[in-house]
């Protein structure tokens, strides 16, 4: 005969404690439902909120939490898009931008994080100031400055068809930092200070030969409206037509021995400044001038730049020097003889 499990006693031990089982059931489903629930359509304000008041800080490393936090440009409640900060401000709670700013549908890159290869590529970077036939009253700086448009013409035609592909400063950083492939002979063409004459002269020209620009913008020149700038509309027609705009300051001074203010305000609040007009997140950094210094940079990377670019010669670049991007100069008055041998120069 099989053994039966239970007997009358341990019967009525389980009817006295049932109810109570039953009661803290119940107790336990109430507490439950009765959390608030996560909203479906979460601003990123919202889950960093969340975040920090429910979990316990340092927060645990979850994919969900990581995948938040990459999707979504993450930024403080009290981040505003002017420059002027609050002196409580660290360098690790650097604002971006918001999300608001979709002028055009540009796919921003998300980059993967960095294998730590050490890796070397040689892509020119080619740096133009003025594309203009210079003044006549011009001085030797603005005439070195001025790359007459046909002369620019004639360097777009030539680097068309020696099969150059024109990328971004995104794609050269995505190469060095996670091996992502880049095109046999790859360009990148640069234009500081946002002269209008990027809008009149190099914009056509770049569309024509099917080259992308990147135009590094000392954006007080364009917030007070000057005409010898681009306006904030004409960045925004560029960048709908495929141009990048990257910050070049706000007032183009020497960034060493600044202040850490003072350096948020030059660099953040340019950053925000473009990126609201293009939507598009701002990662590389024209330093002015091409001065730095040390803490120039632990800014930049603390406010969430790939790199930054020099104005030094040179077209080798290294995964570990990022933030000091050699390029090539072209001067006004080059003819193409000289223009071929600076491209083709290992250095
Ligand atoms: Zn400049």
């Amino acid at each position: 005969m099989p053994k039966r499990t239970g007997s009358p006693q341990a019967t009525r031990a389980w009817i006295t404690v049932l109810p109570f089982i039953v009661l803290l059931i119940s107790a336990a489903y109430w507490r439950t439902s009765s959390e608030p629930q996560l909203p479906i359509a979460l601003t990123p304000v919202t889950v960093q909120t969340r975040l920090t008041t429910t979990v316990p800080s340092p927060l645990p490393a979850s994919p969900t939490l990581t995948a938040t936090a990459t999707a979504t440009p993450t930024c403080t409640p009290t981040a505003t898009a002017t420059p002027t900060r609050t002196p409580t401000r660290t360098p690790t709670r650097m604002p971006t931008p918001t999300p608001t700013a979709t002028s055009t549908p540009t796919p921003t890159p998300l980059r993967p994080t960095p294998d730590g290869v050490l890796r070397q590529v040689r892509v020119p970077i080619l740096m133009y100031h003025h594309i203009e036939d210079p003044p006549p009253n011009a001085d030797p700086i603005r005439r070195d400055l001025s790359v007459s448009p046909r002369e620019f013409k004639r360097q777009l035609r030539y680097l068309k068809q020696e099969g150059y592909e024109s990328i971004t400063l995104n794609d050269l950083v995505l190469f060095l930092t996670v091996g992502k492939p880049l095109p046999p002979k790859p360009i990148i063409l640069t234009f500081d200070d946002g002269y209008q004459d990027a809008y009149t002269q190099a914009f056509p020209l770049l569309q024509r030969f099917g080259f992308v620009g990147t135009f590094f913008l000392v954006t007080s020149f364009l917030d007070a409206g000057n005409p010898d700038y681009l306006s904030w509309e004409q960045v925004q027609e560029m960048h709908a037509a495929g141009m990048k705009f990257e910050p070049h300051s706000y007032d183009h001074p020497d960034l060493r021995n600044r202040g850490f203010q003072y350096l948020v305000f030059q660099i953040v609040g340019p950053k925000e400044a473009i990126e609201e007009r293009t939507g598009e997140p701002c990662r590389f950094f024209a330093y002015p001038s091409g001065r730095y210094d040390q803490f120039v940079i632990d800014v930049l990377r603390s406010a969430h730049f790939w790199g930054a670019v020099l104005t030094e010669q040179g077209a080798l670049h290294t995964s570990d020097g990022l933030f000091t991007l050699r390029r090539v100069r072209i001067h006004g008055g080059d003819d193409m003889d000289a223009f071929i041998r600076t491209l083709n120069l290992e250095w």
